[in-house]
């Protein structure tokens, strides 16, 4: 007598964003801190995300998003040091887009430096910030032009946009369609839309760290590039990142009439994406020569966390005095010099914004 074997028919609650089927399998049940999470990937087109939601996406970005990541609203100097060379390196791959002064939308803006900067090189900027500290921080530093709220209530005349930026912002919203159409409303004909994500296919992480409760969505090329397609745009570029960890797509409206996406499905892709996460264990990841020579450099590339983890009291001292190290104080200086002439005012605390980004 033939037995067949009884597969559990896994549910979702809500249709994958990209295709819309409810065909799905559990990629993940926890997360990188080792709570209970559980994440699907779609067998017809390869999205993964997070079901049930972890959090209501709501409360936790307007109020308890920068408390879980950072431990409190506003940002110290040291996360302003890195959100400055974070915004120097984003200016970079757009660079090529701003001979001409333009008008910006950045959504997510966080701290508000990438607009700054932008703002600071002739461009009309307008921030979008769902986040109230953060919002109102950059409103009254940087005197930016910033909406609190999200970008799928924003009130903004329809295309008002020669660019639109967001970074790292797609895979933390509960409808990442619904986001990209209402970008795609808010560009002009001839806008260009910069979407940059962290890639699923990602192994330069740990692999424990591969899904976390921050990241709803999780994209490989293919999907951020059909669902944008789905939105109704078309791919000009892509980068990847040189350690596979980020994706940068360019996309521009399709011309009317041409973008005829028919099918959403992609054919091997959720093997494709199953197959990189499976593979990808601690094991392997740490036998890779340049990752166990990482990993034993660690301790000394960064002391605060080496030895706050043993001493957690001297933790918060021990974070200030080693973060805002002279080497890393000494190379933002370097790096702003290279795009505006930068006067150096010191290295104390209250002065450490000054000391990023007064230009002239
Ligand atoms: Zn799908």
């Amino acid at each position: 007598m033939k037995v067949q074997k009884r597969v559990k028919q896994e549910l979702c609650s809500t249709p994958c964003n990209l295709c819309g089927s409810k065909e799905i399998t559990v990629l993940a049940n926890h997360s990188r801190s080792g709570e209970p999470l559980r994440t699907l990937i779609c067998r017809e087109c390869g999205l993964v995300w997070s079901d049930p939601l972890p959090h209501n996406p709501r409360d936790f970005y307007e109020n308890d998003y920068r408390i879980s990541y950072k431990g409190h609203y506003s940002p110290k100097p040291k996360h302003i040091l890195r959100a400055g060379n974070v915004a120097l390196s984003r200016h970079r791959k757009i660079e090529r887009l701003l001979s001409t002064p333009l008008a910006i939308l950045d959504v997510g803006s966080g701290g508000g430096e990438f607009a700054y900067l932008l703002q600071t090189l002739g461009h009309q900027i307008q921030g979008i910030e769902p986040n109230n500290g953060y919002a109102e921080y950059s409103i009254c530093e940087y005197g930016l032009n910033f909406q609190v709220g999200f970008v799928q209530d924003v009130i903004i005349p329809q295309q008002s946009f020669d660019l639109i930026t967001i970074w790292h912002v797609l895979e933390h919203t509960d409808n990442p369609f619904a986001v990209l159409t209402k970008l795609h409303a808010l560009l002009k004909p001839q806008g260009i839309l910069v979407v940059e994500v962290p890639n699923i296919e990602a192994i330069c992480q740990s692999p424990k760290c591969t899904f976390h409760e921050a990241h709803i969505f999780n994209f490989n090329i293919a999907t951020l590039t059909r669902l944008a397609e789905k939105a109704d745009f078309t791919e000009i570029s892509h980068v990847v990142s040189a350690d596979g960890g980020n994706i940068t797509l360019f996309l521009h409206k399709a011309i009317k009439g041409n973008n005829d996406v028919g099918e959403l499905t992609i054919e091997g892709n959720a093997k494709r994406i199953s197959k990189i996460v499976s593979n990808h264990t601690p094991l392997k990841h740490y036998l890779v020569p340049e990752r166990k020579s990482h990993f034993s450099k660690k301790p000394a590339q960064h002391p605060e966390i080496f030895f706050g983890k043993i001493f957690p009291e001297w933790n918060k001292r021990l974070n200030f005095c080693f973060t805002i190290s002279f080497s890393e104080l000494f190379l933002t200086i370097i790096n702003y010099k290279r795009t505006f002439p930068v006067e150096p005012v010191g290295c104390s605390q209250k002065s450490v914004r000054q000391l990023v980004f007064v230009a002239r």
